[in-house]
């Protein structure tokens, strides 16, 4: 069975009530007011500049399993350099925590074209079954890893084209204990805010073994939410040590990110594509 259960959490920030748990328990707010966005006021992301927070494509979302539809277009990923050791810097960002390659980094073909890795980051909760951005069925998930790579060639000259870059999805949930292999050792060590660590990874060690995926097109999950994102999100979950997630949204820091996932926005109208990988 690919999918573990999971649990059916409320945990996205539809509420006011919810909202100010959030800002009296995590004095995130206050604590971010030099940052230009945060996590807990999303809605005044519309107003930042070039943003397209309200638009219709946007991401991340609850994908509906039921009306998903395979297609003869819709090919099996192609990934190439993603077993080998690869050396970058690990960094603590305002918003998250990212890889960036400093090598010659791994690449992807989709049916779409190819495209090569620029970073990896992740997204958390503070709670059980919060923290994935995308839910499944109205499951959430305790974490999500977002594989960003950028088209090589890209087909058109238009700014912000809507295949500028595909993004592949991990849904994470939290495995009891310590531990979980190397990969995560290295991920576990997290600079200060701003500051850059040199580690080295095995890209495909954050990867599920089973490649098959749900399909859409959306945007940045984070400001400016442009709708550039072919968006290829893994059916199978993979583990994430429990003390690893702990820590990073426990850090003491100038500025505390308890969790760091946006609302699952609205379809409108939208097709999910379904990949089944036989292997
Ligand atoms: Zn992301």
């Amino acid at each position: 069975m690919l999918l573990f259960h999971s649990l059916k959490a409320s945990c996205h920030l539809s509420s006011k009530a919810f909202l100010r748990s959030r800002i009296i328990s995590s004095g995130v707010i206050g604590k971010m007011s030099c940052s230009s966005w945060n996590y807990v006021d999303q809605e005044s992301w519309c107003h930042l500049p070039n943003s397209q927070s309200n638009g219709l494509n946007q991401s991340p979302i609850d994908i509906p399993t039921k009306d998903t539809k395979e297609s003869p277009e819709i090919s099996p990923l192609i990934l190439k350099g993603y077993e080998q050791k690869l050396k970058g810097t690990w960094t603590r960002t305002s918003h998250s925590l990212r890889f960036d390659p400093s090598g010659p980094a791994p690449s992807i073909v989709t049916y779409g074209g190819a495209y090569i890795l620029r970073q990896f980051h992740f997204h958390w909760g503070d709670q059980p079954g919060c923290g994935s951005e995308h839910l499944v069925d109205g499951s959430s998930y305790d974490a999500e890893l977002h594989f960003v790579h950028e088209k090589e060639s890209p087909t058109s000259n238009v700014p912000n084209a809507p295949d500028q870059f595909a993004v592949l999805g991990v849904l994470l949930k939290r495995s009891k204990g310590q531990g979980g292999g190397e990969v995560w050792e290295a991920l576990k060590n997290v600079p200060q805010v701003d500051k850059k660590i040199e580690i080295e990874v095995t890209p495909s060690q954050l990867l599920p073994a089973n490649k098959s995926y749900w399909h859409y097109g959306g945007s940045l999950t984070t400001p400016p939410c442009s709708e550039v994102v072919q968006w290829f999100v893994f059916h199978q979950i993979l583990s994430v040590p429990d003390d690893v997630v702990q820590r990073w949204s426990t850090l003491p820091s100038e500025s505390p990110l308890p969790f760091n996932y946006r609302k699952v926005q609205e379809l409108n109208g939208r097709k999910v594509w379904l990949l089944k990988d036989s292997n």
